[in-house]
């Protein structure tokens, strides 16, 4: 993951149960450069959230990571002391909930606690904190920026709400941003502007973001690459065209297919047959083996890593040279 500002290696995350010990992310290894976005889609459970409270160093209990790196501009930041930790997670790294309610404390304004999160991180006094309050909420696209810094979260909309969360996550200008579903509680119509936003703002300031969404809309138009989760592993990853138009793996190729083209009538939309494994039955070998229309014998006795597909990786045996020989 050289030249990476996030490197995650070989991550494991694991769950130990009164039953045994659920893994939950295993093996999971990726990078983003500064500036970048990358989008991590899947089906719920397939372990994206996770990867992403992981990262920020808040898995829920009594999750834990196993083994693996999570490296911050090459400095490793899991297994820190907690104090150290909430310090990189005020200052280096940002997160943006589904919630905006659950970001904001209500009982203060909104320009107390911008000022506050400014005042704790950077090394600037209160006036020029009130001004870069007012520059962020404005940039955010609130109008009458200075007057609504007198606002508490509940005067304003579920949209506006998420900016001020937006402008909130970037006032102690992190280097990397972690957005789990930011627009999923949003209108239809409010979702694209705060994506068009989120994506504007990291670019101007070079912050790298991992945007965890279900929805293949955002990822079509924020992202710079894609990682697929399936089971708690990274099915493929690459390029945002490539995964959309040219996918390597099967399980990708049917998430695709499952989204409706506005422009083809079709009588019922295609799906991937059969559910996404439990984590106590994830299948020997490729976990996609039972679903995947293209299994063969080998899918079932051992796992393939990510291998080069075209454009992306895929982690999908019919891309191992050995299987595409004569
Ligand atoms: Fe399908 Fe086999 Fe590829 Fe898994 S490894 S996705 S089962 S072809």
């Amino acid at each position: 993951m050289t030249g990476s500002l996030l490197a995650v290696d070989h991550l494991t995350v694991e769950f130990p149960t009164r039953h045994g010990t659920l893994t939950a992310l295993d093996d999971v290894s990726f990078g983003i450069a500064p500036g970048e976005i990358l989008g991590m889609v899947g089906e719920s459970g397939a372990g994206k959230s996770l990867t992403g409270a992981a990262i920020i160093g808040l898995l829920p209990p009594p999750g834990r990571i196993r083994s693996g790196e999570v490296r911050l501009n090459g400095q490793r930041i899991n297994g820190l002391p907690e104090a150290a930790l909430r310090r990189i997670r005020g200052r280096q790294i940002g997160a943006i909930f589904q919630d905006p309610l659950t970001a904001l404390n209500p009982l203060y304004t909104v320009g107390r606690q911008l000022t506050e999160t400014i005042l704790a991180h950077l090394p600037v006094m209160p006036a020029e904190a009130q001004r870069r309050a007012v520059g962020l909420l404005s940039d955010t696209g609130i109008a009458a920026a200075a007057e609504r810094l007198h606002h508490y979260p509940h005067q304003f909309s579920g949209g506006m709400r998420q900016r001020v969360v937006i402008a909130l996550a970037l006032a102690a200008e992190p280097q990397l941003l972690v957005a789990d579903e930011p627009t999923t509680a949003l209108d239809v119509s409010v979702q694209a502007q705060v994506i068009a936003l989120l994506k504007s703002l990291c670019r101007e300031r070079g912050t790298a973001v991992l945007l965890i969404t279900h929805d293949m809309g955002v990822i079509a138009e924020s992202c710079d690459r894609v990682a697929v989760m399936y089971a708690g592993r990274i099915a493929e990853i690459g390029p945002v065209q490539a995964i959309l138009h040219r996918p390597s793996h099967p399980y990708t190729t049917g998430l695709m297919a499952a989204i409706p083209d506005m422009a083809v009538s079709v009588p019922r939309l295609r799906q991937i047959d059969g559910a996404m494994p439990r984590l106590d039955a994830v299948p020997a070998g490729c976990s996609f083996h039972p679903r995947c229309p293209q299994a063969f014998a080998r899918c079932q006795e051992a796992r393939p890593e990510l291998l080069p597909a075209g454009a992306t990786q895929a982690a999908c045996w019919l891309h191992a040279v050995s299987e595409r020989a004569p």
